[in-house]
């Protein structure tokens, strides 16, 4: 069996297009004085790496048209100026979206950011209430590589329900959410990590099988049960350059039955799933401010 390749790049141009075709009509919704969908990423010192997917992230908003801007700050920023503009983005009705670039500098906390970006404009649903809402099956937004894993699965119709999926982590970005949204869709969730004892022979009844170890080529063909659908979240540099995944490609497309790239696969989709949040967050708060507006003039007619 020669697996199905499962096309990272063709299926984010497919949701840009969508998300085009989104924006304008929000923007026509919003009349001649009305709105783009904004995002701000604010970026704290920040290495090489960083500045690359702060980049990628406003390419791919220029071409879907939200309006994206980036606010550099210098590596001794302190909590409390951090904490301010998260503040002041929170209060800009002209922005809609806000990341902050991990990792921060050791003397920032995480906990303090997540803490502080308003839950209506935390399209990497990096806060606490962003994961407890998904926990409880709540409406939220969704960390963008765990949500670009099920774009993929969702758009390559993979049948899920009832179905065994293995995914290899539980961390918070990747594995921890993407169980909760497999167990929404009705799948049998297996969730390994470091410690899980004897891997292979959980992989090896997987039907979907999801790898983000981080362990270039970890998976082997011999991990992989034969017509698994195998995704791989992994992104490893290797010393002459280049990267690959957490899944031997060569060795286990002979095996699975369709198959995700590294690059091409997961990467792209999930820069693409984060403005797409970004679109579906700039609707909500729009209705919400209209709402807000309605019901002031409402209270003001009443009291004249
Ligand atoms: P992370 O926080 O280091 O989590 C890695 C997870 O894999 C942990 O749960 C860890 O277990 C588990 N693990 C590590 N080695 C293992 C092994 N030998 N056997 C079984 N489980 C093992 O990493 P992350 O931030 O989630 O990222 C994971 C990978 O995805 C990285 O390669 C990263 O570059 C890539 N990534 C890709 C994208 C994309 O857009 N495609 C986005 C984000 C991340 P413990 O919990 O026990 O330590």
């Amino acid at each position: 069996m020669t697996a199905e390749i499962l096309d990272g790049r063709a299926m984010s141009a497919e949701i840009k297009a969508e998300l085009r075709e989104e924006v304008r009509r929000f923007v026509e919704r919003q009349g001649e004085n009305g709105q783009v969908p904004g995002l701000v990423i604010v970026r704290v010192g920040g290495d090489a790496a960083s500045g690359v997917y702060s980049k990628a992230i406003l390419r791919v908003a220029e071409d879907v048209g939200v309006n994206a801007r980036l606010e550099q700050l210098p590596a001794n920023t302190s909590a409390d100026e951090l904490r301010a503009l998260l503040v002041q983005l929170n209060n800009d009705q002209a922005v809609h979206g806000i990341i902050v670039q991990m990792p921060l500098p050791a003397h920032l906390s995480q906990k303090m950011v997540a803490d502080t970006i308003a839950a209506s404009k935390d399209i990497d649903g990096i806060s606490a209430r962003s994961a407890g809402n998904l926990f409880l099956g709540l409406p939220s937004f969704l960390p963008s590589t765990a949500a670009a894993v099920m774009e993929i699965l969702e758009r390559t119709h993979t049948p899920l329900e009832g179905r065994r999926v293995v995914v290899i982590s539980r961390s918070n970005v990747v594995g921890k959410p993407l169980g909760m949204m497999l167990l929404q869709k009705n799948a049998t969730v297996t969730i390994c990590h470091s410690r899980t004892a004897n891997l292979a022979a959980l992989t090896r009844q997987a039907d979907v099988l999801v790898a983000a170890a981080g362990r270039a080529q970890m998976v082997t063909a011999d991990m992989v049960k034969a017509g698994a659908v195998v995704i791989d979240v992994g992104i490893n540099a290797l010393p002459a350059g280049g990267i690959v995944g957490d899944v031997d490609f060569e060795a286990v497309r002979a095996v699975a039955g369709a198959i995700t790239p590294v690059p091409g696969g997961v990467g792209p989709l999930t820069n693409v799933v984060l403005l797409k949040q970004c679109v579906q967050a700039a609707q909500q708060l729009s209705q919400a401010y209209r709402e807000q507006s309605n019901s002031l003039q409402e209270s003001r007619y009443r009291t004249k």
